[in-house]
């Protein structure tokens, strides 16, 4: 199967090449009665996400990462703007079940094992229960916990237990997954062997996913692109390619590359004053 990488695909790309168009997405959340102040979280967003893409989103906390990954995901509406998955509106998508989920919080239900944690959406759409076991098995051990399929999520770490949460995520074979700091509240090291075993597995799936991060060493090891972010009302700011080596590796990490594709996104991270400190100091002086 041939992936779409980077800046490759010319203009006049096929129209169902596009596993996510976004055109003119803005959100204001207008604030409750009750004195909640009006937000404008993000501000006319255009973005194409080709099939088998990686996407990370990243920017400043606050800067509407999450809001912009829920409006692609159909959890909330957009103020303006379309959003086409698979061109159709992100509602029908929604209901055709072309999402996987995955959140910071694992979101695991104790009193059921993994493996019935990871058929739980199989349950819910009524597929047979023969399906749904062989399944939930193929997700285990593609997540590499076909060992644990009895466990109940508590006896497993964090890390397993967000294995899991993927593992769950990807059983209706969703078009694309939508991960929001899903690393988040894991430690360095786990952090680091989470992403390559998500690097992995989207290897070895195909699907597309969208990534929001706070972490430049993860968006970078991770993407084809990260999605750079300013700070609210969040606009994309810049788009870098990374034309890192396909397989990454323990020595990706190494490599000048990926030094300098680092580099380039934290200085694509910097607000105006940080760029050009001397500036702004002699025109606040
Ligand atoms: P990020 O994920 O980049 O940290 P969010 O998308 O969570 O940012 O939030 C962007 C802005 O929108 C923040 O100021 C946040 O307080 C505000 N916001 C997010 N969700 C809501 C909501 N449901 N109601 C009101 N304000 C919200
Ligand atoms: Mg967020």
């Amino acid at each position: 199967m041939s992936r779409v990488t980077g800046t490759s695909a010319p203009p006049s790309a096929p129209a169902d090449d596009a596993v996510v168009r976004l055109g003119g997405v803005s959100m204001v959340f207008e604030g409750s009665r009750v004195g909640g102040r009006r937000v404008e979280a993000i501000r006319n967003i255009d973005l194409e996400v080709r099939r088998g893409e990686f996407i990370s989103l990243i920017g400043p906390s606050g800067c509407g990462k999450s809001t912009l990954l829920r409006i692609i995901g159909d959890l909330i509406a957009p103020s303006a703007g379309t959003v086409l998955v698979n061109n159709k509106p992100a509602r029908r998508a929604r209901l055709d079940r072309e999402y996987g989920m995955v959140f910071q919080a694992p979101v695991l239900f104790d009193w059921r094992t993994v493996q019935k944690n990871v058929e739980l959406p199989l349950e819910i759409t009524g597929r047979p229960a023969a399906e749904r076991e062989a399944k939930a098995r193929e997700m285990l051990a593609l997540v590499e916990l076909a060992d644990f399929a009895g466990q109940r999520p508590w006896q497993l770490s964090g890390g397993m237990q967000q294995r899991v949460a993927i593992a769950r995520a990807l059983a209706l074979d969703p078009s694309i997954l939508l991960m929001d700091e899903p690393f988040g509240a894991l430690d360095e090291m786990t952090r680091e062997r989470m992403n390559f075993e998500l690097h992995r597995i989207w290897e070895r799936t195909g699907t597309t996913v969208i990534f929001v991060t706070h972490s430049i060493p993860e968006a970078v090891f991770l993407s084809t692109r990260v999605v750079v972010m300013s700070a609210r009302p969040g606009r994309i700011t810049r788009i870098v390619p990374i034309d890192l080596p396909r397989d990454r590796t323990v020595e990706t990490r190494e490599i000048e590359r990926y030094f300098q594709l680092v580099t380039e996104v934290r200085e694509a991270l910097r607000t105006p004053e940080e760029a050009a400190p001397a500036a702004a100091a002699a025109q606040s002086a």
